[in-house]
């Protein structure tokens, strides 16, 4: 029965349909490795009972409506807690939010149920998404399943883990700064970030507005496309979602089927990747490059001058958006309330200081820092300036050199758990070299495995196109899951170590 972890959603529905497995059983199959896989911890809460309700309701619809019921009648879908679910606690990995029941669902969610998508859980994740190692959430950490010692990435680290693992084919997340590239990335998995735009962003509990995007994790390219094309679309609810008819992905991924990559130029940053780099992530990277050159690419050396002072710009954007935010969590309005306290002054300053951890404290105060009277110029308005400098050198990179923009998805491999907390904030914000640059473009990233490295951990490049590119990704995409052949699910069945 375990091998049923280890399908794709396209195998899953073709039996489905067959009649050679039931939702019933698929969704069972599920939970037993979740339960015996229980030790990573990806889950912040499960809903077991209405999930197999759901499957009984979804076999009934299966034999009713055949092929005419939607794509993923009947399969088990998990959910990052950021995004909300209607009558399913939501928490964002954080106190503040313990025992909230949102009342409606956010779009994305909502719309992979209108296709019959059964949810499973509520992944788990570092506090309100800030974080790239999931060790910031207030339910404890996640473990990479390739080695348990080390981090799953964060912050959408439990979606990644999940599908790594076999606890689910497909799940979702929330990307403001590579929380789905990177956490992808280390396990071992496919994950993309979106447009800004294509994806609407209601229900996703606001981190980052102006970066933050919903996007998919798989385990194959082509359940990729069948997720984001799925969840994509203009939304009356979210201004910034685009009304661009959303193309179709699988099918446009098709004709990638006998393709090669002859005449795409993949575009090499230079100025980002000079230093900082592990050597089996510079190995794998140098690897990559050549099988692309015999698979036809053109590999060109291109200039993203002020790409390196993304980390900066991020890291005072993303607070700066994140304090004001953030600011809804006063213990009246929202969040958790503390239960003693004389003054209003006293019932914010306690129940914020008690339902926030303390990487979300830093923000909220890097944050209000950098937009206070006398600073701002010199910090926030200095990071929008940089801002607008980082999109003009990809707009200019994608109108005179090249199709994509290739780099690795992180510096390093999966790090060991506790290693960058136990640093400076800094050595953790560091891991974001590669993510951050393409939130503050607004553009699409996808993060594909490609290389185990000598330890046997996954490495994951990094392909980024212009806006609304993402046919293209995922084609490129689908050209490295044929020649890299990664071992996809080799995590998905059998013992955990
Ligand atoms: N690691 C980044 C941060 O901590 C990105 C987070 C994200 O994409 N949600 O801000």
């Amino acid at each position: 029965m375990s091998e049923l972890t280890s399908l794709t959603t396209s195998e899953m529905r073709a039996k489905l349909l067959s009649g050679e497995i039931s939702s019933m059983e698929l969704v069972s199959a599920h939970f037993d490795r979740i339960e015996e896989t229980s030790d990573l911890n990806s889950f912040i809460t499960l809903v077991k009972d209405q999930a197999l309700k759901n499957a009984e309701s979804a076999d009934i619809i299966i034999k009713e409506k055949g092929s005419n019921s939607g794509l993923f009648t009947g399969i088990p879908v998990a959910i990052k807690d950021q995004l909300v679910t209607k009558g399913i606690e939501t928490t964002c990995g954080s106190k503040m939010l313990k025992g909230f029941i949102p009342p409606y669902d956010c779009t994305a969610v909502k719309k992979l149920k209108d296709a019959g998508a059964i949810i499973v859980g509520k992944t788990n994740q570092d506090e309100f998404a800030m974080g790239s190692s999931n060790e910031y959430s207030a339910f404890g950490p996640v473990k990479n399943p390739w080695d348990n010692s080390r981090v799953p990435g964060g912050s959408s680290g439990g979606s990644a883990a999940a599908v790594a693992s076999g606890q689910s084919p497909i799940a979702l997340g929330t990307d403001t700064g590579g929380s789905i590239r990177q956490p992808a990335g280390l396990c071992g998995i496919y994950g993309m970030k979106p447009t800004y735009g294509r994806v609407s962003r209601y229900g996703a509990v606001a981190f980052a507005s102006s970066l933050d995007q919903i996007g998919p994790f798989a385990r194959s390219v082509k359940d990729l496309a069948l997720t984001l094309q799925t969840i994509s679309g203009l939304d009356s609810n979210d201004a910034t979602s685009v009304k661009d008819k959303v193309p179709e992905f699988v099918k446009e991924l098709e004709s990638w089927e006998s393709k090669d990559l002859k005449g795409i130029r993949f575009g090499i940053p230079k100025d980002l990747m000079s230093g900082g780099l592990e050597d089996s992530v510079s190995n794998s990277f140098n690897e990559v490059i050549s099988r692309l050159v015999k698979l036809g690419a053109e590999i060109v050396e291109i200039s993203l001058p002020h790409a390196s002072s993304s980390l900066a710009a991020y890291y005072i954007t993303a607070p700066a958006e994140a304090a004001s935010n953030l600011a809804r969590f006063d213990g009246i309005r929202y969040g958790h309330r503390s239960s003693s306290y004389h003054s209003l002054q006293e019932l914010y300053e306690k129940s914020r200081a008690e339902g926030f951890g303390k990487e979300v404290k830093r923000r909220i105060m890097i944050g209000s820092f950098v937009l206070s009277s006398g600073y701002y110029d010199a910090y926030y308005k200095k990071a929008q300036q940089i801002r607008t400098l980082v999109i003009n050198d990809y707009k200019a990179a994608f109108m005179n050199s090249c199709d994509v923009v290739l780099t690795p998805v992180s510096p390093t491999v999966a790090f060991k758990l506790g290693e960058k907390t136990s640093a400076s904030p800094l050595t953790m914000y560091l891991a974001d070299i590669f993510t951050v640059p393409i939130n503050l473009a607004g553009l699409p990233g996808i993060s594909i495995p490609t290389s185990l490295s000598p330890e046997k951990l996954p490495i994951g490049m990094q392909c980024v196109g212009p806006l609304f590119s993402e046919s293209l990704l995922l084609g490129v995409a689908s050209v490295f899951e044929r020649e890299f052949k990664f071992p996809v699910t080799q995590r998905t069945t059998g013992r955990i170590n």
